[in-house]
């Protein structure tokens, strides 16, 4: 009754509430707004969750992990399929609250939901992934196995960059494998989140199975602390990703934390120009840079290579069309807020006065119609040196640098050094050099004349050094073990006529 009465008022005031048991959930709770980047208006407020709402979806969880755990993978599959379905179905409206809210132009929010989509699919193969490993007659008349538990109820922190496709990354594994699931999306675009819980349960999926709590850093320090909370994914920034991991293993939980990243884009003098170019504008200035796989730094090997590329990057960025998101002849939409939009310009500001050398300045762009909107232009620095803030930091802006370096091994000493390892690429067409590269270079996820190597599903996302933190990547084979527990059980049946006697050795076959 109570949540009937408040999912009206969701309804008038156009509240964003929480999903817990199967429902939407709205309580008298501090609000946040929540902006159309393309605009600059507040559209929405989101609700931040209060400790009894965190209790509600905690217990919702908990109870209903029994039940859960207990269901054929087969029927969890079932329930998978349902939702790639219903994903399918209802991708425009995803799309659109997802320009709507992030900002990014809706051909890319589709980019993003298909590749979370592909996440789905492969949690559909559960049964076969869950399956243990068997070892008969580990001793006399003794069988050993192991098996694959779930853990419990287990939560995910995610970003605003990518609000279909990063929570995509953990709860379909996470429930398939048979876990209760609580997500806590970004406030600043939670609206997806809400309508992927609402598939779920059309799916099919028990109420409690699936949550999602909305708020702010107060709801995070309360989950990570839970000692019911077996499990948390987080991604997002650094220093939030390293606090995380610390706090919750202090706490005794399973943790992988993804972090930041400053890609870097190796340009061999036998590199094809026009493929990097194409390569790097979309790798860049897509989704207005805000893409923890966005190529941030193109390390030139020859000057000759480094004159070619910036000439023919600086009229591409000069021209990138920017506009809504809605719209989708545009090639980048705004950036996520206002606060962004400040912080992209400083760094730009840094830049020049750090004498770096700024090629495109698009710090001035006004959209007509939008001028209130959290647009900048595409940024691109030239001559950029390893002491850099823009070469250090992590922008997360449409701002490409461009460094000049001599050898190979120069430039991958270079990427080696960098804080961050998410992933890198290099452009060349010899295979010995992109081999070298591969096998030398310190990130998680290698392109080879490729920008943004992405894994596909059925691999594994993550990155090193202060890109991520714990030891289990998102998705694929690894999300297998980091939701699930393994257990080895060593069995034998007594014979009638057994001639067993004490044995006080240590047992071995
Ligand atoms: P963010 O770190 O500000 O927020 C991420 C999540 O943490 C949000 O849900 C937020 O509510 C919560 N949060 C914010 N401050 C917190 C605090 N002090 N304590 C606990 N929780 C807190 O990140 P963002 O700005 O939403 O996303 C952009 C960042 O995410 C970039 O750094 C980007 O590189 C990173 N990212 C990384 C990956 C990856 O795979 N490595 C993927 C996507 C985004």
């Amino acid at each position: 009754m109570t949540t009937q009465k408040q999912t009206n008022t969701s309804k008038t005031v156009n509240i964003i509430g929480h999903y817990i048991n199967g429902q939407e959930f709205v309580a008298e709770e501090p609000t946040n707004d929540v902006f159309n980047p393309a605009s600059g208006k507040v559209t929405k407020k989101v609700s931040l969750a209060s400790k009894s709402t965190i209790e509600q979806a905690i217990k919702a969880s908990q109870n209903i992990f029994p039940e859960w755990r207990n269901t054929p993978p087969q029927k969890r599959a079932r329930i998978m399929f349902r939702f790639k379905h219903l994903l399918e179905a209802r991708s425009d409206d995803i799309c659109r609250l997802i320009a709507s809210e992030h900002g990014k132009v809706l051909d890319d929010a589709q980019g993003e939901l298909s590749r979370g989509i592909e996440v789905v699919e492969y949690a559909c193969g559960i049964s076969e992934l869950l399956k243990g490993e068997h070892s008969k007659n580990a001793g006399p008349a003794i069988d050993c196995w192991s098996e694959f538990q779930p853990l419990g109820v287990v939560t995910g922190i995610t970003p605003f960059n990518f609000p279909a496709m990063v929570p995509m990354w953990m709860f379909p594994i996470a429930i398939a494998c048979g876990n209760s699931f609580i997500l806590k999306p970004s406030e600043r675009d939670p609206s997806t989140a809400m309508l992927l819980a609402q598939l779920l349960t059309e799916a099919g999926l028990p109420n409690g199975v699936f949550n999602v709590i909305n708020g702010n850093k107060d709801v995070v320090d309360i989950l990570i602390k839970d000692q019911r909370i077996q499990a948390v994914s987080f991604v997002g920034s650094t220093l939030i990703a390293e606090s995380i991991y610390q706090r919750a293993c202090n706490s005794g939980k399973r943790v992988q934390a993804l972090g930041g990243a400053k890609n870097h884009a190796v340009i061999m003098p036998d590199a094809d120009i026009n493929t990097t170019v194409n390569a790097l504008m979309g790798a860049a200035y897509g989704s207005c840079g805000e893409r923890c796989m966005a190529i941030s730094i193109a390390v030139c090997v020859g000057d000759d290579t480094a004159d070619q590329l910036v000439q023919q990057l600086k009229t591409r960025v000069q021209n990138l069309k920017i506009g809504p998101g809605t719209d989708i002849t545009n090639d980048m939409g705004p950036l996520i807020s206002r606060q962004a939009h400040t912080r992209v310009s400083s760094y730009v500001k840094q830049g020049v006065a750090q004498n770096a050398k700024l090629i495109v300045d698009g710090r001035d762009l006004m959209v007509e119609g939008h001028e209130a909107g959290f647009f900048i232009g595409g940024c691109l620095f030239d001559k950029v040196t390893e002491e850099m803030s823009i070469y250090q930091d992590e922008i997360f802006g449409p701002v490409l640098c461009v460094l000049r370096t001599d050898t190979i091994d120069n430039a991958i000493a270079m990427i080696n050094r960098h804080q961050f390892g998410n992933g890198g690429c290099i452009f060349t067409k010899d295979g010995g050099t992109a081999r070298y590269f591969s096998d030398q270079v310190k990130v998680g996820m290698v392109g080879i004349n490729i920008a943004l190597p992405v894994p596909v599903a059925s691999q594994s996302f993550g990155g090193w050094k202060r890109s991520m933190f714990g030891d289990l990547y998102v998705y694929g084979p690894d999300a297998i073990r980091f939701y699930t527990r393994r257990k080895t059980i060593t069995q034998k049946w007594p014979s009638s006529d057994s001639t067993d006697k004490p044995l006080f050795s240590f047992p071995s076959g």
